[in-house]
């Protein structure tokens, strides 16, 4: 029998909502999503014992697990306690054969954590993005790493698109007015621009990047990109894309830019004064990527400068970032905690995926391969094509970099 070691943010600070209640969400059930856009179905578990649209991925949601690994005989430990040897994540990673978490709020699997790990098995990352597992340590011991492949993809999509909105029409500044108990029209709109017409770029056009770029094209703006390889060249006609080989090349072009790549060496410290001072003054920059693609400092320095005009996304460094985060009180922001892809439509989908992932792996059949990132000694599926292992992790990396 395994034992199933979830680690999961808190539960709201007002309480979990109560079962069945007819107030306790905002809606009552959640569009059904069959298939992503490049054809891979949505997950499909045997059966699932949670309602969607319900709060999953809290310690008290559980990922709608508990009767589906009791009910084999297994055993759940689900705690948000996570940081420090005395955590409860620690104490009872001990003898875990499972480790299940969520990249909003990671259980970092370190070399010396899957070391002393010595049941350790899996590691399914409820969502997408397992830069918090040692992906070397994890291939030394042969644990395999699986995550919910486009499970939030489009969830991130849609959250740059929120951010660009409501940067470019200062959406956030004259809504405070407005809970403020004030009408001061021009205050409001003295920052206040159309998008249409406007030159909006990302960096990288993977599944979040594309995605982003078809939800822009309505809106009557110029798309340009840059990436490691091209899209097809029926892709870039239908959406009328500008190709850029680098970013330096493209973001002088674009009146707002998004950063949509992974976070390895090539990326790292990207966005830093020297890149920031090649865009256009008043550039809206929206990174819901990671943190340490920009230099936090420059991006400060150039939001109190007036060369950004806004900075907005869902990643910090450190997360959670500290109360005092000097992100906090930058001019003309409009960040998040980390949640894009943790929408309860989101959470619907990666915990089915978390539970198709369990199923398959319990009855010891094979894990969809677009779900594996290490399996049987090595890098697989789409762990294959997305990371690779190297020695040389940089200082704040935890791990095998994604390239
Ligand atoms: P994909 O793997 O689908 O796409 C990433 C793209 O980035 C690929 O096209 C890749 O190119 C490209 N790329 C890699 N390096 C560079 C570079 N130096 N310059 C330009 N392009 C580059 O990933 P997703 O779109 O699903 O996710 C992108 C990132 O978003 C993730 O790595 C993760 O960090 C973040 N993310 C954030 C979430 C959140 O909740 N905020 C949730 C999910 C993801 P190629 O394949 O050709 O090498």
């Amino acid at each position: 029998m395994a034992k199933v070691l979830c680690v999961l943010y808190d539960d709201p600070t007002d309480g979990y909502p109560a079962a069945g209640s007819p107030t306790a969400y905002a809606r009552d059930g959640l569009p059904r999503i069959d298939s992503y856009p490049d054809g891979q179905t949505a997950p499909t578990p045997r059966a699932i014992d949670f309602t969607p649209g319900h709060l999953l991925g809290s310690v008290s949601g559980e990922l709608g697990l508990r009767a589906f690994l009791e009910s084999r005989g297994h055993t759940l430990v689900v705690t948000s306690d996570k940081e420090g040897p005395d955590s409860v994540f620690d104490r009872e990673l001990a003898d875990a054969d499972v480790v299940v978490s969520q990249p909003f709020w990671p259980a970092y699997l370190t070399a010396e954590r899957i070391a002393g790990a010595k049941n350790l098995k899996l590691a399914v990352t409820a969502g997408i993005g397992s830069d918090h597992v040692d992906l070397d340590a994890a291939i030394a011991h042969g644990v395999t790493v699986a995550e919910v492949t486009y499970s939030n993809s489009i969830s991130v999509a849609e959250h740059v698109v929120m951010m660009t909105l409501s940067l470019v029409r200062n959406y956030l500044p004259a809504h405070q007015l407005v809970l403020d108990g004030g009408w001061h029209i021009a205050d409001c709109v003295s920052r206040s621009y159309d998008l249409e017409g406007m030159h909006v770029g990302t960096v990288a056009a993977g599944r979040i990047g594309l995605a982003v770029l078809r939800r822009l094209a309505p809106f009557d703006v110029a798309l340009h990109y840059t990436d490691r390889h091209r899209l097809p060249a029926d892709v870039e006609s239908e959406l009328g894309l500008v190709f850029h080989e680098s970013a330096a090349d493209m973001v002088p072009h674009c009146d707002v830019v998004t950063i949509n790549a992974p976070l390895h060496p090539e990326t790292e410290h990207l966005f830093d004064d020297k890149l920031l001072a090649a865009m256009k003054r008043g550039t809206y920059l929206i990174n819901t990527a990671r943190a340490r693609i920009v230099d936090q400092d420059a991006v400060r320095r150039a939001l109190e400068s007036g060369q950004l005009a806004g900075y907005a996304g869902d990643v910090w460094y450190p997360q959670p970032a500290p109360a005092d985060h000097p992100w906090r009180g930058m001019p003309h922001h409009g960040m998040t905690p980390h949640i894009s892809g943790s929408s309860l439509s989101a959470q619907a989908r990666y915990a089915a995926g978390t539970r198709e992932i369990l199923e398959s792996w319990l009855d010891g059949t094979p894990v969809r391969e677009e779900y594996l990132i290490v399996d049987g000694g090595g890098l697989a599926g789409t762990g294959a094509r997305s990371y690779a292992v190297r020695a040389d992790a940089p200082d704040g990396l935890p791990g095998t970099a994604r390239l």
